[in-house]
């Protein structure tokens, strides 16, 4: 997995030493000497992570971290900030401007490219969403994106089978958040266990093998998406990669800093929280793009898309499909007599009737105003009838209750029915089909159903 890396630095040697670095693994590497250059650039050429150092004329680190966290065009840019050794309050100084990350000089190569990988894979999920979101419906600010300032408390699993270790990383998190010890967790039933925003896995397990639970909590569905925060002793490198390979989001080493554990998990954590909202976002704009808001059917479009589909299916010789359009017998009276308000609410009321009255793998749409389509699959016109009949007397035969059960309406539907036929029917022919059908059912004196032969 590659990725292009923004290198900022003040001292040309620095530079050339992280570019040489970072080449040599193939990552595309572009730079800058200074925090308003760094700035200038990612807003130009949207790099996918920034090493940017603390120390530089001009504009400092942090200035430029502040900057580039709060532009809507850079922020989502995963920065680490690269310190002195040994100057633990510029990390801090740093993980509150909104710094992703940071680095101590000299660049280890292990530290450099482990958080390198951690987080382009972040980049990448986040990246997948922003294009998502942007083909599709604008999801709007997503609060909780702010990276500074502290975070609700987070459900964090503890899996380490040395007991005092585990005890030891409990207590340290314990003032912010609820930390879960494994072995207490084993005997918890599914329902508490849920709710959990990070897992800490320690590399150095003796009696399973934490590589294998990494990539198994990363290979289940239910577990996928939570992060796993790995610790891991200095002689463990290698397998700290790995870890980061098959899917842990960071790494910490021990001896464990306290203050750096809870930034780490408050970075990890903040992050989840983001995701899950984004994709939940996405999920509802996915669902808001083929329903109908007020009732909760299908919308037009999606019943447009869905009918295409299932004639293409009858005219090459499938089974036939059908349709039924619905429309609310009167119902400009009922609005110009009770008002819109009460209008919404026999919509709303037809159309959970609709929703029980149709069979399971019918397509209940609302065409717009008082009128509604179901699509029929592999359903001949007899059997269309029937169901269309149905719903006729379930809405005739019990009075709607609205304006909070106050008021009782009587509400008749009239229905026309159309089957596919032959091996070129269109949306537009079996459509009119059935609005002459329908037609001919209000002609009749309303609340009936009519079919109209092919
Ligand atoms: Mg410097």
């Amino acid at each position: 997995m590659s990725a292009r890396v923004l290198v900022v630095d003040d001292i040309l040697a620095n530079r050339k030493l992280l570019q040489a670095k970072l080449s040599h693994e193939y990552f595309e590497v572009i730079t800058a000497s200074n925090g308003q250059e760094a700035v200038d650039m990612a807003r130009e050429q949207h790099p996918d992570i920034i090493l940017l150092d603390v120390m530089m004329p001009v504009m400092d680190g942090f200035e430029a971290c502040e900057i580039l966290k709060s532009t809507q065009s850079t922020q989502h840019i995963p920065v680490v900030m690269v310190t002195a050794l040994g100057d633990r309050d510029h990390r801090l100084k740093g993980l509150t401007a909104g710094a992703d990350d940071f680095l101590t000089k000299p660049v280890d190569d292990f530290a450099l490219l482990s958080r390198i990988r951690a987080l382009t894979k972040y980049k990448l999920v986040m990246d997948e969403l922003r294009s998502r979101e942007a083909s599709g419906r604008r999801i709007g600010v997503i609060e909780g994106d702010d990276a500074k300032g502290p975070i609700d408390p987070a459900r964090i699993l503890i899996i380490d089978d040395n007991d005092r270790q585990a005890r030891r990383i409990a207590l340290a998190l314990k003032q912010e958040h609820r930390p879960l010890l494994w072995s207490e967790a084993r005997g918890m039933a599914a329902k508490e266990k849920s709710g959990i925003d990070l897992i800490v896995l320690s590399l150095d397990a003796k009696t399973f093998d934490p590589l294998r639970l990494c990539a198994h909590f990363k290979s289940q569905q239910s577990t996928r998406d939570l992060p796993v925060l790995i610790v891991a002793d200095f002689e463990e490198e290698a397998k700290g990669l790995r870890a980061l390979d098959l899917g842990a989001s960071d790494i910490i080493m021990r001896p464990i800093d306290t203050e750096e554990l809870s930034a780490r998990v408050r970075t990890q954590v903040r992050k989840k929280r983001y995701l899950d909202t984004m994709r939940r976002r996405l999920d509802e704009s996915m669902e808001l793009a083929i329903t109908d808001q007020l009732t909760g059917l299908y919308n037009r479009r999606h019943m447009m898309k869905q009918l295409g589909q299932f004639l293409q299916r009858a005219n090459a010789g499938g089974p036939p499909v059908s349709v039924f359009i619905a429309d609310i017998d009167h119902f400009k009276r009922v609005n110009d007599t009770y008002g819109h308000d009460v209008g919404d609410e026999v919509l709303k009321e037809f159309s959970e009737r609709m929703k029980e009255n149709v069979r399971p793998a019918d397509i209940a749409c609302r065409q717009g105003g008082e009128e509604f389509v179901v699509i029929m699959p592999e359903t001949a016109g007899d059997m269309a009838s029937v169901v269309a009949e149905r719903l006729r007397r379930d809405v005739a035969g019990q009075t709607f209750r609205v304006d909070r059960g106050r008021q009782q309406l009587d509400v008749t539907v009239s229905l026309g029915v159309a089957t596919s036929s032959g091996d070129a029917t269109t949306i537009d022919d079996l459509l009119k089909r059935a609005d002459e059908a329908l037609y001919e059912a209000k002609e009749k004196g309303r609340n009936q159903v009519r079919s109209c032969a092919a």
